[in-house]
């Protein structure tokens, strides 16, 4: 029988290292809900269409095809995976996801994926309103400080420019966005398991995802 594992939380709390570890170690497939956020923000901003009109949104979402493999994301054909990972798609995205009709245009493409075998979903909404009956919902959560320093460190390790005091400001302002917006907020899912990660290493909160997960397949 295939299930469905989510992993809701804020930026920056480890949530995508995490599920692809978790996931490559139950054998299952990992859904990145966040890229395909990423991915209709960033065509939605290229084709000038303002978050403000509600026609021109709607008429670009139904003709826009967006295809997830196993490591990238295709827009219209066109591979985004590198393009939507940049701090302007991060703030795009959070401006489009809170729009209602963005959300309602991709909840059958994520709730789709669980056709294709067992997955473990990651996202904001993933455990509320994605997949509400999913086997083991998770909250991943970590300080604002201790998300911006990860943040900084993987932007230093990657040979990128960063600034902590930035980095930080833009963590506190997307929580902000994505917990107040009116459709889906970031929530903790009824019957979530939480877990700071804030003084945990990325190695124990994926033993602690994995072992909850086949408690559960064993005892439920
Ligand atoms: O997880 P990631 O940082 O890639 O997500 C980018 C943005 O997409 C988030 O800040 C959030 O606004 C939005 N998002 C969402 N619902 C999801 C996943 C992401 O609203 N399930």
């Amino acid at each position: 029988m295939s299930y469905v594992v989510t992993i809701d939380g804020p930026a920056g709390a480890g949530k995508s290292s995490v599920a692809k570890r978790a996931a490559r170690e139950l054998g299952i497939k990992y859904l990145d809900t966040g890229a395909i956020y990423r991915a209709i923000a960033l065509i939605l901003a290229k084709s000038e269409i303002s978050p403000d009109n509600e026609e021109f949104l709607r008429e670009a979402l139904s003709e826009v095809r967006i295809e997830l493999r196993d490591n990238s994301v295709l827009v219209n054909d066109f591979d985004v995976s590198g393009e939507i990972r940049t701090p302007e798609v991060d703030e795009l995205a959070s401006v489009y996801s809170a729009l209602p009709v963005v959300r309602s245009a991709l909840l059958g493409l994520q709730q789709d994926q669980e056709k294709y075998g067992s997955i473990i979903a990651e996202g904001r909404d993933v455990g509320s309103v994605v997949f509400p009956d999913a086997k083991v919902k998770f909250f991943l959560t970590a300080s604002p400080e201790a998300r911006a320093k990860r943040r900084y460190l993987e932007r230093i390790s990657k040979g990128k420019d960063a600034n902590y005091d930035e980095i930080l400001a833009a963590i506190k302002h997307r929580d902000d966005n994505d917990s107040k917006r009116k459709t889906a907020p970031l929530t903790v899912p009824e019957g979530a398991i939480y877990l700071d990660t804030s003084d945990m290493t990325e190695d124990e909160a994926v033993k602690f995802i994995v072992d909850r997960v086949n408690e559960a397949l064993t005892t439920k």
